[in-house]
């Protein structure tokens, strides 16, 4: 699991709550939360 906020690295993160994937393509973006509906807690895909 990834929590917005932190750095978890390059890769694809699908949101525990509506399932909008977000990518991280740089190994340093913050994972910010979830675009469509703000929550926190991600899987990873
Ligand atoms: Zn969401």
């Amino acid at each position: 699991m990834a929590e917005a906020t932190t750095r978890p690295g390059k890769g694809t993160y699908k949101c525990k709550n509506c399932g909008t994937e977000v990518t991280l393509d740089d190994q340093g973006d913050q994972l910010p939360p979830c675009p469509s509906c703000g929550n926190k807690y991600f899987d990873e895909v």
